[in-house]
């Protein structure tokens, strides 16, 4: 379906750039110019706020809300959990000759907002024209501290250009009277606060998840401020603030955010310790230090796409934006920080999703980490371990064994109360093994496979177990009453992707327990015992793996479930566009009746287990698979676009690709107002590398197979692969690997097996 660009952001290598503004573009610019350091997250809000059309969102990752649903059946859950914005550490207020500061009603000029991906900082300038008939030049700078994440920043500079006088008053405060847009409520108890000198605090607590978050600030400005406490709010303000015509004022603002399970006196004083800590670090310094940061981030995951060709080069360009902006969100949302954070589908740029992580992290995102930050990956890796109880309690309640792991989560615990998906959708079980598979692949990590791999694979093979039927007709084994990748059918027998991932999910943990044996006899009876796990339990992994289900017809066609064949067939270009997304006009159960698919599903686990298959299979099934893909998730196109590429369909490749890495520069969803695609932020970094450097990372080599899109020149990237650092610079007619780091390495390029060493490699296409 075709997909139209919004072009309103000015394309630039390194920024995105917002010139003029456009109030009924306002949530949109806030999506886009959100910032975070994994730890918080706050959107482009205005610091002033005011009357303009806002969803204003500060976050704090892991702070969320609890909510009691009314008691069902069982497996259903009571409860469930959602991000909630909570402190609101930019608010501030500016009053000139009576007129309160509010960009909905005052006249202003020159209006541009900037947002720099290397340094992560955003500037948003302007010029305020009172009625007054003075003229005042505003510019606000923050950042999210990438090195110290409970740290950030405000810069505010004023300029008056045609007087000198009395500016009324400025107020800058810390509040936690933010508001859930969604639920439209505030879920902040009453706060403790003090203010003095150029500092203050304030500590809250939600009303019944009763977490406790502390915030404080310290001012460098060279004026006299004043406190005021008012509700849930703690303010320094000064009045009567002298301004001389063409010189700027400087008032920086530099916020210590702590939420670490702490409370009461232990958190006050953490916070308060850190606070002071931060006295002496500058604005500038903390913001040299960023910089920093970020440099070493994108030497090792900068992405350059270039063309030579005059006509593609707007289209290029837009592209290299896209891509980074893709890859800087990827490590503002996530980066290793914490292990008791995941990826939100939305990351911590808006309320949708509920800021819950899905199957997408080890799916769709995992990889990006895999070869930029490996150690990120085990972090993001670690959280599954770490809320393994809240797995193995879920499996419970849906009177299963071992491991079961939600579709939605914040915290570990189920959230989604949408039961056909929740209760029957088992791929974030399986997308945990494949991540775990996945991760050591490319690590060779052994001890975290002892340590912590072997016991999740152990428990979610119980769970695969416990949850397999076996067919009295054909002695086979397949799960029954599931749901698959593709949303569009459900309580499906025998769904090709569920059987298929349980499957390798089952011989893989067999494997990993007999591999422990031999390579870590302590620990793999520490955990035998640990778990009660006997030889004989993973011999019938190893059988029901062996004997799992596949139906696939003599050419080599997959059927996604049984009876998919016999679907009526729904031409997708007869469906008028205006009912486009299907979700949203289409009634729900209409969904389910003919043969449309969502999203990939045999596709996806060829695509997943892609060196498993043959090019034939691959081929047979994207060509009878594809024009049945409708791709109504944001996830979905970047798969058929690296399989298409594979199998040398170019255009259809590129056509996929169109929109991936400007999904929301172009808002091309027309739902980037509600916040960022963060996980299919992860699939345009996916598509680019699988998809047209040809990487390939299921097997025991690295396997590359570029092939460009005719309008890029080259293609140049960085991965990290078992402890080296690999350059690869694609061109139309040859690539040339350069190991900056590391032990020589065998790998296949276009299915040769090649040495890369200290001499630079070149491969003819
Ligand atoms: C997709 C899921 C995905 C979720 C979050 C849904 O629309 O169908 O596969 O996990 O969005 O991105």
């Amino acid at each position: 379906m075709a997909k139209i660009a919004d072009k309103y952001f000015i394309s630039n290598p390194w920024k995105v750039i917002e010139q003029g503004f456009d109030p009924s573009y306002s949530r949109v610019s806030e999506s886009i110019f959100a910032l975070s350091n994994e730890n918080l997250g706050v959107r482009g809000n205005f610091d002033e706020g005011g009357s303009i059309d806002s969803l204003r969102g500060a976050y704090v990752n892991g702070v969320y809300e609890v909510h009691k649903l009314s008691k069902s059946y069982r497996g259903i859950i009571d409860k469930t959990h959602f991000m909630i914005p909570a402190v609101d550490w930019l608010a501030t207020d500016i009053v000139l000759d009576g007129e309160a500061l509010n960009l909905g009603s005052v006249k202003f000029s020159d209006f541009s907002r900037e947002l720099d991906m290397r340094l992560g900082t955003l500037t948003r300038s302007f010029v305020w024209h009172t009625a007054s008939g003075k003229s005042l030049e505003l510019t606000f700078i923050r950042f999210m501290d990438m090195t110290h994440n409970e740290r950030a920043y405000q810069r505010i500079v004023l300029t008056p250009q045609n007087f000198s006088g009395a500016l009324d008053s400025i107020t800058l405060s810390l509040s936690f009277n933010m508001v859930h847009e969604g639920r439209n409520a505030c879920f902040w108890d009453d706060t403790t606060s003090s203010a003095q000198g150029n500092s203050m605090t304030i500590v809250s607590r939600t009303k019944s998840s009763r977490k406790e978050v502390f915030a404080g600030a310290h001012i460098d400005a060279p004026i006299e401020f004043s406190a005021a406490q008012g509700e849930k709010t703690t303010t320094l303000y000064a009045k009567s603030i002298k301004l001389t015509q063409g010189e700027s004022l400087t008032i920086d603002k530099k916020v210590a955010v702590v939420f670490d399970g702490s409370e009461g006196d232990a958190l006050l004083n953490r916070g308060q310790k850190l606070l002071s800590s931060m006295q002496d670090v500058s604005f500038d310094f903390a913001l040299e230090t960023q910089k920093a940061y970020w440099e070493r981030h994108w030497a090792v995951s900068d992405v350059l796409i270039e063309t030579a060709n005059a006509e593609d080069a707007t289209s290029v360009a837009d592209e290299q934006q896209g891509i980074r902006f893709c890859i800087f969100q990827m490590a503002q949302t996530y980066n290793g920080g914490s292990v008791h954070h995941n990826i939100g589908a939305k990351g911590l740029t808006g309320e949708a999703y509920n800021g819950h992580a899905f199957w997408d992290s080890e799916a769709c995102c995992l990889p990006f980490y895999l070869f930029t930050n490996p150690d990120a990956a085990k972090s993001l890796l670690l959280f599954r371990y770490n809320t393994l109880p809240q797995a193995l309690e879920r499996a419970k309640m849906l009177d299963c064994e071992g491991a079961c792991y939600p579709l939605a989560t914040l915290n570990g615990d189920e959230a989604c109360d949408l039961w056909q998906h929740a209760s029957i959708q088992l791929q974030p079980s399986t997308a945990v093994a494949y991540g775990i598979w996945h991760y050591e692949k490319v690590t060779r990590d052994d001890d975290f496979l002892w340590l912590y791999g072997a016991e999740i694979l152990a428990q979610i093979a119980r769970f695969l177990i416990s949850r397999v039927g076996k067919s009295p007709l054909t002695g086979k084994y397949g799960y029954y009453g599931v749901m698959g990748p593709d949303e569009f059918h459900m309580m499906v027998n025998n769904n090709a992707y569920t059987n298929y991932m349980g499957k390798r999910s089952l011989e893989y943990a067999a494997m990993v327990a007999k591999r422990m044996e031999d390579a870590s006899p302590d620990l793999y009876l520490k955990l035998m015992q640990k778990i009660s796990l006997t030889k004989d339990e993973i011999s019938h992994w190893e059988y029901v793996a062996e004997n799992m289900a596949m139906p696939m017809t003599d050419e080599g066609l997959i059927e996604q479930f049984d009876g998919y064949f016999d679907f009526p067939y729904l031409d997708i270009n007869s469906i008028p566009i205006d009912e486009f997304p299907l979700y949203g006009h289409w009634s729900y159960d209409r969904l389910y009746r003919t043969s449309l698919i969502k999203q990939p599903d045999v596709l996806m686990f060829l695509y997943l287990y892609n060196s498993s298959f043959s090019e034939n299979i691959k081929r047979i099934n994207y060509d009878y698979y594809e024009p049945r893909t409708i791709h109504e998730s944001s996830l979905s196109p970047a798969v058929h676009s690296i399989l298409a590429a594979e199998l040398g369909k170019m255009d259809e490749a590129t056509k996929f690709f169109g929109f991936v890495t400007r999904l929301d520069l172009d808002n091309y969803n027309r739902n980037t107002r509600e916040g960022l695609h963060t996980t299919s932020i992860a699939m345009a970094w996916i598509n680019i590398i699988y998809g047209f450097a040809g990487l390939r990372s299921d097997d025991d080599v690295l396997h590359l197979a570029p092939r460009l899109p005719p309008r890029w020149n080259t293609l140049t990237f960085s991965l990290v692969w078992m402890g080296r650092n690999i350059k690869i610079k694609i061109g139309a007619s040859e690539t040339v690997f350069s190991l900056l780091q590391g032990e020589p390495m065998d790998m296949l390029v276009y299915g040769k097996k090649v040495t890369l060493s200290a001499d630079n490699l070149v491969i003819d296409r």
